[in-house]
């Protein structure tokens, strides 16, 4: 019992799938920020549900944990091996089937997010997942980290966008929950179990994934507001019928950023404002929306709950808008060390969080740059820290442990989350073991010793 022999066994049975070439390793072990540095003897990319439960079955042999790693896009630092074999989903990477009846598509594991929306498309239908990473992502990510992104105000999480998975348990058997029944009340649902759980309790080879009639007209705006305040009564102003999909929060700081730091990309606003919305307006009928968004916005207007608006004219000024918020995050990284929070509140307190969040860093680092963005619709802030101006990336980044303290002492004050979307990973264990509710933490290790009793699956992540 040793990762030699494991891994001696592994090149043995599976030569063609195995690789320890220096050159192919090395993206699998770097995350995009560079926030974490990996090592692995050995990656292991196989191409079938059953090699995956052959590889499973000799890891659980020789005592050998697995990392697992789709897109390699995670935030957390989960998909990073630290010494681990390395298994990637990438050649996991079938389409298996698609039902327009049934509005459902059957895809592996490493199907990229865009890949499985070409797919729900090419039948007429919408896969509404929709994530900036997702040209690089898997479903089997998304599905294990329970991704949200920018319509989750509409059609929900991944979570709630699959009918069910197949997986290979740490006992290498097979679970096949394949369905695409949308009603099935047979005991526990072990699907469920696996969505969210980021690899600690089955490897995800494959999903049936719930799909959408696709909208007839897509109204997307751009509205400069005050404040968060109004922000939040122009939500409640824009949330009408079921028409709102996306409700993205764009601080001044932010545009800066991404005007300057990306190329082609400009404010598409005459005047500066504080604060700016990107959101979409969805509709069954074609025709209708922008007469909908041009009374809407008026009235916005005379109620003085947004300060301008710009309604995207065509598919082009769509995406132009668009890629304002999803170059957000990499406008920030020639700025310098950035402290980032994926906190999640109640809709209404999320103005709240804003200003004490803003003033607390503020009071305690006073060059500092605070920046919140993000899904705002959902209550899910994006809190970005930059550093202050002439302080050293380094010095910075060894104040993120206090940061930290602070930030989730107000999420908790708030009755809030510490991760909405990104997962716990790597990154935030020691937050959630010491934030979360005792009794769960507990139902969390004892489900993961009764089904991991050896540690195999991602034996480093959540604990
Ligand atoms: C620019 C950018 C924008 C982003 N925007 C969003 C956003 O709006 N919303 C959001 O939620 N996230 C966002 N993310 C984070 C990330 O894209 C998501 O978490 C995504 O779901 C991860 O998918 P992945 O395939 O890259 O997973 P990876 O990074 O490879 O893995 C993530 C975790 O899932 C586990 N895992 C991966 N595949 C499997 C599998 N098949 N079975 C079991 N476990 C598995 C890994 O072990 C790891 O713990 C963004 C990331 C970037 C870089």
């Amino acid at each position: 019992m040793s990762l030699e022999n494991c891994i001696n066994e592994l090149r043995a049975k599976m030569p063609d799938i195995c690789s320890d070439d220096a050159d192919i390793l090395a993206p699998h072990l770097v995350e995009w920020r560079d926030r974490w540095q990996g090592s692995t003897p050995l990656l292991i990319s196989p191409k079938s549900t059953q090699e995956v439960a052959e590889i499973v079955k000799i890891c659980g042999k020789h005592k050998s944990p697995l990392t697992v790693q789709g897109g390699n896009t995670g935030l957390c630092g989960g998909q990073i091996p630290q010494g681990e074999i390395l298994l990637s989903t990438q050649r996991l990477n079938k389409i298996r089937h698609a039902d327009k009846d049934n509005m459902n598509i059957v895809c592996e594991s490493g199907v990229t997010l865009l890949e499985a929306q070409q797919a729900a498309n090419a039948i007429g239908l919408k896969f509404p997942l929709s994530l900036a990473s997702e040209g690089t992502c898997t479903i089997g990510g998304n599905l294990s980290t329970n991704a949200g992104g920018i319509q989750v105000l509409k059609y929900g999480t991944a979570k709630e966008l699959v009918f069910g998975v197949e997986a290979v348990l740490a006992n290498g058997e097979i679970y096949n929950g394949l369905s695409s029944l949308r009603k099935d009340n047979t005991g526990y649902d072990l699907s469920r179990l696996l969505l969210g759980a980021e690899g600690t309790l089955g490897i995800i080879t494959a999903a049936s994934l719930k799909l959408s009639a696709k909208p007839r007209e897509v109204v997307r705006v751009m509205v400069a507001v005050a404040s968060p305040e109004k922000a939040v009564a122009f939500m409640n102003h824009a949330r009408i019928g079921t028409h709102l999909a996306m409700f993205e929060f764009i601080p001044r700081l932010a545009l800066e950023y991404v005007t300057t730091n990306i190329p082609d990309q400009r404010d598409p606003f005459a005047n500066k404002h504080s604060n700016y919305v990107l959101l979409d307006w969805e509709f069954d009928q074609a025709g209708h929306g922008q007469d909908f968004a041009n009374d809407l916005l008026e009235t916005a207007l005379e109620q003085n709950l947004i300060e301008d608006a710009v309604v995207a004219q065509s598919e082009a000024q769509a995406a132009a808008l668009l890629n304002l918020r999803e170059n957000l995050s990499a406008s920030q990284k020639p700025v310098g060390a950035t402290v980032k929070h994926d906190i999640t509140v109640e809709l209404a307190k999320t103005p709240e969080f804003i200003k004490r969040a803003n003033k607390a860093m503020l009071d305690k680092y006073p060059d500092c740059h605070p920046l919140p963005f993000g899904h705002f619709g959902d209550g899910n802030i994006h809190y970005n820290v930059g550093q202050p101006k002439g302080m050293e990336s380094r010095d910075f980044m060894a104040l993120e442990g206090e940061i930290n303290e602070i930030i989730y002492d107000i999420v908790d004050d708030l009755g809030g989350s510490i991760s909405a979307e990104h997962g716990i990973g790597i990154l935030k264990k020691d937050q959630l073991e010491k934030r979360a509710d005792a009794a769960k933490m507990r139902t969390m290790r004892t489900l993961k010793t009764a089904l991991d009793p050896d540690g195999i699956l991602n034996p480093r992540i959540l604990f």
